[in-house]
């Protein structure tokens, strides 16, 4: 399974985890490069520059293989001091940045200034072909189906990413909808060459959340998430519960309802603490449509090593009918 994807990011199998707000730790990002893949740290899931530090030595502890840091450029509660996080990262020595949001350029003239690879997360192919042309050594674009931020134009995975395949020179990693063999075969075919996942790995056993919140992924069906502060132009798929039906009821009111409004119930640290307790009843869990294929909490190796099997039998099977 080489191609430019496994050369740029020097990991086994073209499987990256996204970096996920408050599960994007040292234990899940290790996890999955002890598996060939490639885990990512959240940097805005530590609380100062000084704590991310601190997590990229104890990732560094827990794994020799590559690994990466995400920073997401999106609005927030209390706004991230994105400089010395850049800082941190630079002088941390970190070689693959996965970034998101609105990322002034000079943040990719810095990171590749550092020699840094970045991967660009993003949700349409014209911001795709911005980010190329800003020097992104890789799109990972994100489909409709995605947990998080799917943007505004809700174009599915199916049409998305051989759009961008179509439109860019550099190497697509494909995002949102993929959980599984299946997926990833069908992601390689449309001639993405890596394959992106976040739900799917929080239902691991490395996944440092709650048990019952593996087992809400394993319980949830394919149309039991939902899509919040879309009224503000900010969408984000999170799974269906009563905080999200609530923010979704206020929404809908007459004359919509203003961030403030809906801050305490959809405040990251609230989302947290639903991780950390259990309590999935009690704040927002971010989650994509992938939820209805999540039937396991396998480790890390195990999900992998499945996933590439699986992939490789699809392939095979694909290439014998064009063969028959
Ligand atoms: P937070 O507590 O700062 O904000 C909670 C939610 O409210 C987030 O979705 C945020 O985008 C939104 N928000 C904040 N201020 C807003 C405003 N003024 N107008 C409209 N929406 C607003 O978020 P957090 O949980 O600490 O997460 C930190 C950052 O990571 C946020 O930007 C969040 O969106 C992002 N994030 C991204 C993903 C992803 O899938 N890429 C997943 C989780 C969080």
């Amino acid at each position: 399974m080489k191609n430019r994807i496994t050369e740029l990011l020097g990991i086994r199998y073209p499987i990256v985890q996204g970096g996920m707000q408050w599960v994007g730790r040292a234990e899940m990002a290790a996890a999955v490069s002890n598996a060939g893949g490639l885990g990512t740290l959240g940097a805005l899931t530590q609380p100062t520059p000084e704590d991310l530090a601190r997590e990229i030595e104890r990732c560094r502890a827990m794994t020799d293989k590559p690994f990466g840091v995400n920073v997401t450029m999106l609005p927030t509660v209390n706004p991230p001091p994105y400089e010395r996080i850049f800082d941190v990262i630079v002088d941390g020595g970190i070689r693959i940045v996965e970034t998101a949001g609105n990322v002034p350029a000079a943040v990719f003239d810095r990171l590749r200034a550092a020699g840094i690879v970045i991967v660009h997360k993003c949700t349409s192919v014209r911001h795709a072909l911005a980010a190329e042309k800003r020097g992104v050594h890789i799109v990972s674009i994100d489909g409709f189906e995605c947990a998080g931020h799917p943007g505004e134009e809700d174009v599915p995975g199916l049409v998305l990413i051989p759009a961008a395949v179509s439109a860019l020179n550099v190497p697509v990693i494909a995002s949102g909808g993929i959980a599984d063999g299946r997926g990833m075969a069908a992601a390689l075919s449309l001639g993405a060459e890596g394959v992106n996942m976040g739900t799917r790995f929080v239902a691991t056993r490395e996944a440092p959340v709650h048990d019952n919140v593996k087992q809400a992924l394993v319980k949830a069906r394919e149309n039991e998430t939902r899509l919040i502060m879309r009224t503000l132009r900010n969408s984000s798929r999170v799974l269906l519960n009563p905080v999200s039906e609530e923010v979704l009821e206020l929404e809908h009111r007459p004359g919509g309802a203003a961030f403030e409004v809906l801050r305490p119930l959809v405040n990251g640290q609230r989302g947290r603490a639903a991780l950390e307790s259990g309590d999935t009843t009690n704040g927002v869990i971010w989650a994509g449509m992938v939820a209805g294929l999540i039937d396991d909490i396998p480790s890390c190796g195990e999900l992998i090593e499945r996933m590439v099997a699986q992939c490789r039998a699809r392939l095979a099977a694909a290439a014998a009918l064009a063969a028959a």
